[in-house]
């Protein structure tokens, strides 16, 4: 099996490397690009390819890879938003991610969001570079004794349970599926009063119709004055200017994002010396109690080396004709 592989950095190919070790059979190549419409040719004379978060896998693009042969789609992570489904399914294209391949990653960052917007870590830091001791702007909570409110109690939303719980948090999530492993510690309520009781708000379910800017102006309306709200989850669960609308408003003591709708051109590139014009993540940026980091939730040792071997045994289940569960049929 020849795969492309889209969007790659170093450590895509380094994890990628030593995991091949296991399985001869596979061959890789790489490319910077990723996958859309104007580079999914690239894959002509390939039997699959690998994307990534900021693939388009859309229509067009699978069209493309059909044409080009292409029967497997492998992405490598746990979203899948960004594909197609029907139209993969029109062309008979296998899509298979990497769900769970490190939940507690995901959910670590998610807390050192909430921690770091807490405490202000971020212009802490700044502040004594620049011999700048003094303690202004930077008084946060005790979350001892707080509420923590999980929307979306999967495997990353119960590990930010747990690590809640393991703060001294009350915790309150909202899912449409209820966690049993979770009922010990956690309370399953509605939606409206993981809004309107919680301290912090922890995003952790996937983009879909339902989904889709469930943070808007009313449901920010619900929250407490002073509320935390990280989202580690996908940018579009959040209406971006109703957010701003929110902020405006002095709504959050902090908002901390490792993904945003606009962060696509952005994600895995240094854009360092360019202006911004019209960018939303740039007004966000101006505002003292935001924090943006990018699209790095998933970004540990152990899970690059597990969406490695995760991906790779797709490939091998794949060609075998074994359901492994990891494909996504909508
Ligand atoms: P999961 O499928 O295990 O859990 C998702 C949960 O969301 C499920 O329990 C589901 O019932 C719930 N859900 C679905 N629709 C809902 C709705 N309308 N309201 C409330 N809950 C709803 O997924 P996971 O592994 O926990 O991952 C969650 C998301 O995290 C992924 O979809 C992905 O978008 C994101 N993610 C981000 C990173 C990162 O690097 N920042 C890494 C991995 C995953």
């Amino acid at each position: 099996m020849k795969i492309l592989f889209y969007d790659t950095k170093s450590y895509d190919r380094d994890s990628f490397t030593d995991a091949l070790s296991k399985f001869p059979d596979i061959e890789i190549e790489y490319t910077k690009s990723d996958l859309d419409p104007r580079t999914a040719a690239l894959a002509d004379g390939f039997d699959a390819v690998c994307a990534f978060v900021s693939s388009d896998v859309g229509a067009r693009t699978l069209e493309i890879l059909h044409e080009k042969g292409i029967g497997l789609v492998l992405m490598r992570c746990a979203g899948y938003n960004n594909v197609d489904l029907e139209v993969a399914k029109k062309y008979d294209i296998c899509v298979m991610c990497v769900p769970g391949y490190s939940p507690e990653a995901v959910a670590e960052h998610a807390m050192a969001l909430v921690l770091a917007c807490n405490r202000r870590l971020y212009k802490a830091y700044n502040k004594v570079r620049e011999n700048d001791f003094s303690l202004s702007g930077l008084m946060g909570v005790t979350l001892h004794g707080k509420t923590a409110g999980i929307i979306g109690t999967g495997k990353i939303g119960a590990a930010m349970c747990r690590i809640c719980k393991g703060f001294g948090m009350r915790v309150l999530a909202y899912d449409v599926y209820q966690n049993e492993a979770l009922k010990g510690f956690v309370e399953y309520v509605s939606l409206e009063k993981v809004l309107s009781d919680s301290d912090v708000i922890s995003l952790h379910c996937p983009l879909t119709d339902s989904t889709y800017h469930m943070i808007n102006i009313d449901t920010i309306r619900q929250m407490k004055d002073g509320v935390i709200l990280v989202n580690t989850s996908r940018g579009a669960l959040v209406k971006t200017d109703d957010l701003v609308e929110g902020i405006r408003m002095l709504k959050f003591a902090g908002v901390g994002l490792d993904v945003y709708e606009e962060e696509t051109n952005n994600v895995f590139e240094d854009r360092s010396d360019e202006i911004l014009e019209h960018s939303t993540t740039a007004r966000l940026l101006s505002f003292p109690n935001v924090m943006i980091t990018s699209h790095q939730g998933f970004f540990t040792r152990e899970a690059l080396d597990a969406i490695a071997s995760t991906t790779l045994q797709n490939v091998r289940d794949f060609e075998e004709g074994n359901a492994s569960g990891n494909e996504v049929t909508g």
